[in-house]
């Protein structure tokens, strides 16, 4: 197996640990490659590594790649900030949403989004580390935004994202992953059928798993560094 497999390996036995160590059954949480960045070879050598789910943040870039890999299996989840001349694109091409912060770029996902392919799912994208972090809507916004997203015909809300402002201490992880993890047990309590948690990334998995993560976000850790020249 090349690098990229063996690195996929190594995430996988990070997840397994995680949520061994969380008391959570093995396969708690599935595994999102991020390949922003890298070209359509490391994907297509994670693919022949197993992996099935990558992410992408830059529309351009992943309409590209995924041209490239059309012969493939792949769940296509977008990541990145999204503008609303780019939801027709998203919605034509991807399987998942996870940043989705304003109701007006739900209302465009649901309209774009083709009838010939099922619902698009989606995350709402929740800001836990407060002035540190400008992107995601507010805690106390995020259940209104989750209920909308949930009346939208050609949408099928699935849960809630974050990205915390970086830190190295556990306990300010694990701190801002229960807010999520929170918010989704109230969102259940009002009746939306929400499944996902999508949270951690290369630096601090663990403590999104510990915290109830499902879906990680992993790049660093699988494809190296990212140099954006
Ligand atoms: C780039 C990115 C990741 C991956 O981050 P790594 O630290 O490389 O694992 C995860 N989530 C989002 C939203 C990203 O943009």
């Amino acid at each position: 197996m090349g690098v990229i497999g063996n690195a996929l390996q190594a995430c996988q036995e990070r997840i397994r640990g995680a949520c061994v160590m969380a008391g959570r059954e093995a396969g708690c949480a599935g595994l999102i490659a991020v390949s922003k960045t890298f070209p359509a070879e490391a994907i297509r050598a994670a693919h022949a590594a197993g992996q099935r789910r990558f992410g992408e943040s830059y529309v351009q870039e992943a309409l590209v790649k995924q041209a490239a890999l059309a012969d493939l299996d792949i769940e296509w989840h977008f990541i990145g900030p999204l503008q609303s001349n780019k939801t027709r694109a998203v919605a034509e091409h991807f399987d998942w949403v996870h940043g989705v912060e304003r109701e007006k770029i739900a209302q465009r996902l649901s309209e774009q989004r083709p009838a010939q392919l099922p619902t698009l799912n989606v995350c709402v994208q929740v800001n836990v580390s407060g002035e540190a972090s400008k992107q995601g809507v507010e805690p106390d916004a995020a259940l209104a935004l989750a209920r909308q997203l949930a009346t939208l015909p050609r949408l099928r809300l699935r849960g809630f994202m974050t990205i915390p402002a970086p830190s190295e201490d556990r306990q300010v992880q694990r701190a801002a992953y229960r807010m999520l993890t929170d918010l989704a047990n109230e969102a259940r309590r009002q009746g939306l059928a929400v499944d996902t948690l999508s949270m951690g990334m290369s630096a601090d998995l663990e403590s999104a798993i510990l915290e109830g993560a499902t879906l990680v976000r992993v790049g660093t850790a699988i494809f190296g560094g990212r140099s954006y020249t």
